[in-house]
């Protein structure tokens, strides 16, 4: 069978833990696979290259960044094929482009639009392991562009799809996905398995163990896809299609993400074109806007409010200032010490009651709700950052996912 397997920046932290990926990888392909193997940049790499850019401009272009973030992965590609080459294990790293990897131009945010495997399947069929750089593509004008933070997820996922892999594992520093991020709650309980549209949902919320691309690159080409630990041969948490409604999960998880900003504008004019023309502008921006509300207000006059991720704020702010004449706001505010807090379920839908019991919860604990937004399966707010993480272990316990309940 053909494996694509992903190693994490902890599970490739230095040499000896890159020495222990060769050896599951070796042990791979002596059980007959084929295997194509993704890694991140070592440990913290990623962060420090960001700081050294820091270092020496304030406002470092966008294509230097992804220039200089993409050798992270570079690093590690070539050291695993030493260590496996080590172990008799003939293997071959490449870029990116390399491995065909074809992204849209967009900085930062690159998403991969096609893949020409024909090189991966030339060197797979010379019987070598392939150690492919994650988070990394090449534009049609040959630009490196990155997917954005944790974004080596989706270069596995989107190579097992590409190359039709019988099964696709993410190796990371926990033992699977969890009803909460385990560093939060200690008591949160590992899933066996989960739907593509939860973990969807999650790994949009902010459940940082899948990049959201790589859950959506998942369901839509139904990659068997497993996420396990790399320090230990646990089974892991299955990704698989469960059609079973009725045995759904009312609540299966929370998550929260605090890496959220809100903007607000005053006063705009109530009349049709108006939040097109606000959105349009962000679109522009590539600005992803998540959450928004509009209040109806009095005087033929509206407030309109979302949230952006907070990377984002300073391009949104610009685009929304931009305009602000044209569409009458009086004022523009922004706040970027909130976070978003969520609950996932596919039993939601069925069952009335659950949006009341987060919100109750939420009052019992003090915490304030400034936005809600809701689909069949999840339930989100926004609070005070501050507060995040009691209001996670808050839910977590309302809704009973704890390892003790
Ligand atoms: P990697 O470097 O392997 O990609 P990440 O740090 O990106 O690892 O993702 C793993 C981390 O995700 C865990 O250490 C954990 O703190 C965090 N996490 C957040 N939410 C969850 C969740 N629901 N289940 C498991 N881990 C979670
Ligand atoms: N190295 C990149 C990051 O730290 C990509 C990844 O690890 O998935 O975000
Ligand atoms: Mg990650």
């Amino acid at each position: 069978m053909l494996i694509v397997q992903k190693f994490g920046g902890s599970s490739v932290a230095d040499p000896a833990r890159i020495g222990r990926v060769a050896d599951r990888v070796a042990a791979t392909v002596r059980d007959g696979h084929q295997v194509v193997v993704v890694v991140s940049a070592m440990g913290d790499t990623t962060d420090d290259l960001l700081a050294l850019a820091g270092a020496v401009s304030a406002n470092p272009a966008p294509r230097e960044l992804d220039m200089l973030l993409s050798t992270g992965e570079q690093v590690s590609i070539a050291l695993l094929s030493m260590a496996l080459a080590a172990r008799d294990c003939p293997a071959v790293s490449l870029t990116g482009g390399q491995a065909g990897i074809r992204t849209n131009g967009f900085y930062a945010k690159g998403k991969i639009i096609q893949i020409d495997t024909r090189r991966v399947r030339a060197e797979l069929e010379k019987g070598r392991v392939v150690v492919v750089a994650g988070f990394q593509g090449v534009s049609e004008d040959g630009e490196i562009t990155t997917l954005g933070r944790g974004g080596s997820d989706t270069t596995a996922v989107a190579l097992a799809a590409a190359l039709e892999a019988g099964l696709c594992e993410i190796y990371t520093d926990v033992d699977g996905v969890y009803t909460a991020d385990p560093r939060v709650v200690p008591d949160a309980r590992k899933l066996e398995v989960i739907s593509h549209d939860e973990m969807l949902e999650l790994a949009s919320l902010g459940a940082v163990v899948l990049h959201p691309r790589a859950a959506e690159l998942a369901k839509l080409y139904a990659v068997p896809l497993v996420v396990r630990s790399s320090f230990n041969n646990g089974p892991g948490t299955l990704i698989k299609e469960v059609d079973d409604m009725e045995q759904a999960a009312v609540v299966s998880g929370v998550a929260h993400d605090a890496n959220v900003a809100k903007i607000g504008l005053f006063d705009v004019e109530d009349r049709p074109g108006i939040a097109s023309r606000i959105f349009q502008e962000l679109a522009r921006e590539y600005v992803n806007v998540d959450m928004i509300i509009q209040g109806a207000m009095r005087d033929g006059r509206n407030d309109i409010a979302f949230t952006v991720s907070r990377d984002d704020l300073p391009r949104a702010l610009e685009a929304v200032r931009r305009i602000q004449d044209q569409v009458g706001a009086k004022g523009i505010t922004y706040d970027d010490g909130v976070a978003k807090i969520s609950i996932v379920g596919a039993g939601m839908v069925s069952h009335p009651g659950v949006a009341a019991a987060m919100f109750e919860a939420l009052a019992e604990a003090g915490i304030n709700i400034a936005m809600i937004s809701t689909s069949e399966i999840k339930v989100s707010c926004v609070i005070r950052r501050e507060e995040i993480e009691e209001a996670v272990r808050v839910l977590h316990r309302k809704f009973k996912l704890g390892s003790g309940s």
